[in-house]
């Protein structure tokens, strides 16, 4: 075991205290102060707070110089209800940790207790705890602030658990590994008329259904070939609950993915198509717009190898991924700055999946997270033993 027993029941309490203390994106405050507190028992030679928001990164510097490897976990919790029964259940009424956001944290945070015994022989290692994973938001202000661009890191790693897949199992793809997504919103206005005299208005119901078939068949479209596209319609809204309105206004949103950013390019560009000739042939106005921007993550050849060397020092069972991951996540962002690469670690066949109102993450994680990313470190900074 490479944590010891009274390190390990620290880790435990440590992430059980971050799943009862749920902040949404952007609103993490309390949980970095709360990281910052147990990171300053461990001695990083810098720590810095409040980066893109309420990021917060230590930093681990080796005796000589050499690469500088960023491990990255997510502050943010969720607007979704817990509803899991164990003693340390959120205390806040309507959020919850049901991604594993607190585990990934305490994953780091483990790290912290190993650099503060045995620092690096070369180089720097720094942990970041990013804020607003969910939103997207988080890793591209984290980035863009200037007290972060110093840092510089050339590597950067992160994890994701994985309901479905066995526990301590990993998962690896390299190239595309998380796919690019983005919400759009569609506004549909036409004019309301009294609901007996239809033909006074203009209603943008027949246009809303259109477009509703319209974006499910999308994916089909032949020049999306073989590379994989979905669209997924959200929400969809017409007129108001009033028997004698025929409406006037439509909203529609929709979430795009696909597996690279040329795809989404092309999915913006068909869908705004359609948009704009749906709408003129039932004469309404349009409006659209994009949010919850993320970009696909890949994966870099170099890092990719070095996770590789990891598992199989740790001799760590691996799955190795066909098609990347549908799932969005803002990590990507480092790949623009660093060699970065990301894996999954399966949280167990039975386990509800992510955003489940009863997922938790299970502690017997920790260790095995932190045992790989504490590998590849070593293998990258020394001391080789
Ligand atoms: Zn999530
Ligand atoms: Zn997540």
């Amino acid at each position: 075991m490479l944590l010891d027993n009274d390190t390990h029941a620290k880790l435990v309490s440590l992430r059980q205290e971050l799943h009862r203390h749920p902040e949404l994106s952007g609103c993490e405050q309390k949980t970095s102060d709360r990281i910052a507190a147990f990171l300053e028992d461990y001695t990083p030679d810098e720590l810095h707070r409040n980066l893109g928001g309420y990021g917060l990164a230590a930093v681990y510097k080796g005796k000589s110089p050499g690469p500088c490897v960023l491990i990255r976990c997510e502050l943010d919790a969720l607007p979704i209800e817990e509803l899991g029964t164990a003693p340390y259940r959120s205390e806040i009424p309507g959020k919850g940790h049901l991604c594993g956001h607190d585990g990934h944290m305490t994953i780091v945070a483990g790290l912290a207790m190993l650099l503060q015994r045995t620092r690096p022989a070369r180089g720097r290692v720094i942990l970041l705890f990013q804020p607003a994973e969910e939103t997207g938001a988080g890793a591209k202000a984290v980035i863009e602030d200037p007290a972060f661009a110093i840092l510089k890191p050339d590597y950067a790693f992160a994890l994701h658990n994985l309901p479905g897949m066995a526990l301590h199992h990993v998962g690896l793809k390299p190239g595309a590994f998380n796919c690019a997504s983005q919400g759009l919103w569609i506004t549909l206005n036409g004019k309301t008329s009294h609901a007996s005299n239809p033909e006074d208005g203009r209603s943008p119901a027949l246009a809303m259904c259109e477009l509703i078939t319209a974006f499910a068949q999308l994916p089909q479209d032949r020049d999306f070939d073989r590379e994989f596209a979905l669209v997924t319609v959200v929400h969809a809204r017409l007129g108001e609950e009033a028997f004698g309105i025929a409406p006037g206004f439509a909203k529609l949103m929709v979430t795009l993915r696909s597996e690279n950013d040329q795809v989404m390019g092309l999915l913006q560009e068909k869908s705004e198509e359609l948009v704009k000739q749906i709408g003129q042939r039932h004469n309404l106005e349009t409006a659209l717009g994009y949010e919850d921007i993320f970009t696909a993550s890949t994966n870099n050849p170099d890092a990719s190898e070095q996770l590789l060397k990891a598992f199989k020092a740790e001799e760590i069972t691996l799955h190795t991924m066909t098609a990347p991951m549908r799932w969005s996540e803002d990590f990507g962002q480092f790949g623009h700055i660093s060699k970065s690469a990301m894996f999954t670690l399966g949280s167990g066949l039975s386990q509800p999946q992510l955003h489940n109102p009863d997922f938790d993450f299970p502690d017997d994680l920790i260790e095995t997270g932190t045992r790989i990313f504490h590998r590849v470190i070593r293998n990258i900074l020394g001391p080789s033993n």
